[in-house]
């Protein structure tokens, strides 16, 4: 569903060239759970950026769903992560004047698959068992809750991919876990999971863990 292919990628500081990812080529299957870890620093949130559209390669291809980034306009690009990709972070990235219901349908535009976003918002909430704190704004949330408002805000458009940067580092191990199997449910509903996480307890419950080092993906 994922292919990456001899990416490369600098950021500039300046006139200067920071190189952080070399020699990148990943393939991610449909349906699978994939974990990515990593010392800090090696390049893991500028992959998954990658992946999730957020971020062009320097160098190299990356296709999603078979369809090339390269050719597309920022537009065509923005698109197709609205539609495809579920993106969730490690501070919860919620807009604190907003509520969960609200900042659920966030992510929600005049063309995507949902029929009836405010619904589905409601479902959403519901299934991450915030039925009654859709009117609660962050502010009055848990971590935990907060993270599960996250998530149902990258399920909004039923993205076939979810991607999650760290969703369990500021949470305490139960919360975590709670959260894990969240992620673990969706990817048996067939949707394609890629967690990086810092908690080798975490990463062995994915099919797969790849290990990033100084920018590169090294093979044991
Ligand atoms: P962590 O586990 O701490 O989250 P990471 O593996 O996710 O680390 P990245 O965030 O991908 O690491 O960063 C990799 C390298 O790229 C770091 O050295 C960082 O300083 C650099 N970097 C990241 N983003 C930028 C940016 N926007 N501009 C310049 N350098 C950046
Ligand atoms: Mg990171």
């Amino acid at each position: 569903i994922v292919e990456v292919s001899n990416v490369r990628k600098s950021y500039m500081l300046g006139k200067m060239e920071v190189p952080v990812l070399s020699n990148i080529s990943l393939r991610i299957e449909k349906g699978e759970f994939l974990a990515i870890v990593g010392p800090s620093g090696s390049g893991k949130s500028t992959l998954m950026n990658l992946i999730g559209c957020l971020d062009r390669p320097t160098e190299g291809q990356v296709l999603i769903k078979g369809r090339d980034l390269d050719g597309m306009s920022d537009e065509e690009l923005a698109r197709l992560r609205g539609l495809e990709i579920g993106f969730v972070f490690q501070t919860f990235n919620l807009v604190p004047r907003l509520t969960a219901f609200e900042n659920v349908l966030l992510p929600t535009f005049a063309n995507s698959r949902s029929t009836d976003p405010q619904k589905r918002a409601k479902e959403l909430l519901s299934i991450m068992g915030l039925k009654d704190r859709m009117r609660h704004r962050p502010g009055e949330l848990s971590g935990g809750q907060s993270q599960r408002v996250s998530i149902a805000r990258a399920l909004i458009n039923d993205p076939s991919i979810l991607l999650a940067d760290e969703p369990t580092g500021n949470l305490d191990s139960k919360t975590g876990f709670e959260i894990l199997n969240i992620f673990m449910d969706l990817n048996k509903d067939g949707r394609t999971v890629v967690i990086v996480t810092h908690d080798p307890e975490i990463a062995k419950f994915a099919d797969r863990v790849i290990l990033v080092k100084d920018g590169t993906i090294q093979y044991n």
